[in-house]
């Protein structure tokens, strides 16, 4: 497998105005130093917490934010600084699927313009005929009927929006899809149709995932690997087996006992975290996590762990665990 994505250090900070002439009096450290790698095909799944930073990481990378700091490097081009004309030609290849499917599509638009759009706007010289094509074949491929073309957004059920929200997202043939809690706004019943399809689009169309969610069981069906983020952090990245058998940082314990066990005979012991997330924008000294930490000890506030391999493609930032 090649690598499809590499961020390293990857930084975006907001800017706090404050006072009479709105003078920029700090930051919020929304992505504060995150690292990882994609392969071609695989999926990465993104959990945390809101305001943990996991969707403005995913922002950042598809340069809809200016990172602050870092590198992000894509198919081997360092699309970090790349602006105008450039960044406009790799946009077809990074692609968003948003979280609420009623927010993200023009209701009082014909779902053939939605899903035509990009193609229009990159390929100008494509004939009529050519795009209606490929665009029915979409549609049909994302499970909408074959009329779904001339109706209007407003007339489908938020999971059939969805549907068409992942159609344009295919359009211009895109490598990566970064997924924006993309089921977390539909009802439940459809949440696993949704994330079947996703599955399944995955392997017809070659695509890499970058799932983001605030919850962990519904990564648990997508992902090769799970990154967990804590206030601007990763603290934990892995294979998905080891973080679901064996969470190594404190924060990925607290997650994983508070996943439903569907099994009554492996009963565990849910891990209740104390207090709030801190803010981003005043985040505590040392390990981030140490103001919620059930086994933090005195240094946890003074020193402040690095992501680090521990074993084998399994990277965790806190000093108890080596
Ligand atoms: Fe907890 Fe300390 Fe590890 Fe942070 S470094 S996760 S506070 S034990
Ligand atoms: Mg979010």
């Amino acid at each position: 497998h090649e690598t499809l994505l590499e961020v390293k250090d990857l930084k975006t900070y907001y800017p706090v105005k404050g006072g009479f002439f709105r003078r920029t009096v700090g930051h919020v450290k929304a992505v504060d130093g995150v690292s990882f790698t994609l392969k071609k095909g695989e999926t990465l799944g993104l959990v945390g917490e809101s305001g943990c930073g996991k969707s403005t990481a995913g922002r950042t990378i598809l340069k809809l934010l200016k990172p602050t700091g870092g590198s992000i490097v894509f198919n081997g081009e360092d699309i970090t600084k790349i602006r105008g004309g450039r960044l406009r030609e790799r946009r077809k290849d990074f692609q968003m699927v948003f979280q609420d499917p009623y927010a993200s599509l023009n209701p009082m638009q014909m779902v053939g313009d939605i899903v035509s759009e990009p193609i229009k706007n990159y390929y100008p010289r494509k004939k009529a005929k050519e795009i209606k094509q490929e665009v029915m074949e979409l549609l049909n491929r994302v499970g909408l009927p074959d009329d779904a073309y001339y109706k209007y957004a407003h007339e489908f059920s938020g999971g059939q929006r969805q549907r068409i929200g992942i159609a344009r997202a295919l359009a211009l043939k895109p490598k990566l899809i970064i997924a924006d809690e993309p089921v977390s706004a539909l009802d439940v019943s459809v949440q696993s149709q949704v994330l079947n399809l996703l599955n399944e689009l995955q392997d017809d169309f070659n695509l890499t995932y970058l799932f983001i969610a605030h919850d962990l069981s519904v990564v648990k069906h997508m992902s090769d690997k799970i990154g967990i983020m804590y206030l601007g952090h990763i603290v934990e990245i892995a294979d998905k087996k080891s973080i679901y058998e064996e969470p190594l940082h404190p924060y990925t314990q607290a997650l994983i006992s508070a996943v439903p066990e569907p099994n009554p005979k492996k009963k565990k012991e849910r891990i209740v975290l104390e207090g709030d997330v801190p803010s981003p924008e005043n985040p505590p000294s040392g390990c981030p996590f140490h103001t919620r930490c059930p086994v933090a000890v005195d240094k946890c506030s003074t020193i402040k762990p690095e992501l680090k391999e521990v074993k084998p493609g399994r990277q965790v930032a806190c000093i108890l665990v080596d």
